[in-house]
């Protein structure tokens, strides 16, 4: 018996039947970076055989997750799903499910389908890869990467003092910066950076997971070609050409090659931020909360820089900078407090502890257009003190934090 979708969503063009699921997605040809990833193959080999993922190709081994939105498992290709003849490395893939009716009655579809818009297109070292999709009966699911090393929260907790020593949070906020440049590019505001939705993968770097509160809005890049002059006179510099309106610099927001170009040729400037887009909607986690959503007055992609600074905080100090008795406090608190720090004795790391909490400061401005990646986005935050001497370009090739798990 077929029961077509009812729902007025992007779904909807799949129809489906109790015994009969729908995929899409597979093929590594679209994703420049992350295609040569060996959990590709199996994937590809499913949908070459059979034209479709479906869910008794899977096999679930275990629960990793959960949370508002549905179940996560840890799965693996079924050994009869794919021709005998053929060997792939054996890969381990984490499967999101939701139940459709569920978050219909809940009226948390749309998050779900945002989320999983958002996956579709990421191809990113440090953001999950999506390899398939299917609808199984009133499920959805999503198969990803696998992300084997936890959460920071979780792994935060396991360290002396319950916080990560400067060089290690220094490292992971990197990362992070790097994640959210690339979603800000891309036209995505994040909205729930906390460490909870921080994933460790096995070689140590980390990945950014969690997109159902997340919003997608249109974003013009802009490359800027900065020529002499210090690190904030380019910034002007660029500011000033920028402000003039200038066809030639703007183009649209898919293509890697911008990332590329911009990463080769020092002088060669990316900025592409989301700065227009507006919402809203009030959401995230409370001790997360920028005060403009605590305000209701709309926001933008400066609630992400906000929770920057408090993901930072929270690293360094391992409890967030306004968190209250209460949730009243603690929004009132966020408000109203300026942000203060603890001393903690016996660091040896003085001078960089003064530098990340120079860099804090200027993260947790109230007024999100004062505030520190508002005006050229991460691209500013890169170039803070605290940061000095890494190599963004070669992020991906630095040795992780060696962290006690
Ligand atoms: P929800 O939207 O329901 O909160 P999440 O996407 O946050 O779901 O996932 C719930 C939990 O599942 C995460 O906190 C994490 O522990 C685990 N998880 C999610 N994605 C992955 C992944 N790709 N690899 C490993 N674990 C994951
Ligand atoms: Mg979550």
């Amino acid at each position: 018996m077929a029961t077509p979708s009812s729902d007025s969503s992007s779904h909807s063009k799949l129809s489906f039947s109790h015994n009969q699921s729908s995929s899409s997605l597979g093929s590594s040809n679209h994703k420049p970076h992350k295609g040569n990833h060996p959990a590709w193959a199996p994937i590809d080999q499913l949908l070459s055989e059979h034209g479709q993922v479906e869910i008794q190709h899977l096999k679930l081994l275990h629960r990793v997750g959960g949370g508002g939105m549905g179940n996560v498992y840890v799965c693996e290709i079924n050994s009869t799903a794919i021709e005998s003849n053929h060997h792939h490395p054996h890969c381990l893939y984490a499967m999101k499910v939701v139940d459709r009716d569920e978050l219909k009655a809940k009226n948390k579809l749309r998050r779900h389908e945002m989320e999983r818009n958002i996956l579709s297109m990421l191809d990113h070292p440090f953001l999950p890869t999506l390899y398939a999709e299917f609808d199984f009966f009133h499920y959805s699911c999503l198969v990803m990467e696998y992300c084997p090393g936890g959460d920071l929260l979780t792994l935060m907790q396991r360290q002396p003092n319950t916080r990560f020593p400067l060089p290690s949070a220094k490292f992971y906020a990197a990362e992070v910066l790097v994640a959210l440049e690339y979603l800000h590019m891309m036209g995505v505001i994040y909205r729930d950076l906390k460490p909870e939705n921080v994933l460790v993968q096995e070689d140590g770097h980390i990945m950014l997971t969690d997109f159902d509160l997340s919003l997608k809005c249109d974003v013009s890049p802009k490359l800027l070609k900065c020529n002499g002059g210090s690190v904030m006179d380019k910034y002007y510099h660029c500011y000033s050409h920028l402000s003039l309106p200038n066809k030639k610099n703007k183009t649209k927001a898919s293509s890697s090659s911008w990332r590329a170009e911009a990463i080769q040729k020092p002088q060669v400037q990316l900025w592409a931020e989301p700065t227009d887009a507006r919402s809203g909607s009030f959401v995230g986690t409370r001790e997360y909360l920028a005060p403009e959503v605590i305000r209701g007055l709309g926001h933008g992609n400066g609630v992400d820089w906000w929770a920057f600074g408090v993901f930072l905080y929270e690293l360094l100090y391992g409890k967030t900078p306004f968190e209250g008795d209460c949730g009243g406090t603690t929004m009132t608190n966020i408000l109203q407090q300026a942000v203060s720090f603890p001393r903690i004795c016996g660091r040896d790391e003085c001078e960089e502890m003064g530098k990340a909490q120079d860099l804090i400061r200027k993260l947790l401005v109230k007024d999100p257009n004062k505030r520190m990646g508002s005006l050229w986005g991460a691209v500013e935050i890169k170039r803070h003190g605290f940061f000095k001497g890494l190599d963004w370009a070669l992020i991906r090739s630095l040795n992780p934090p060696q962290i006690k798990a």
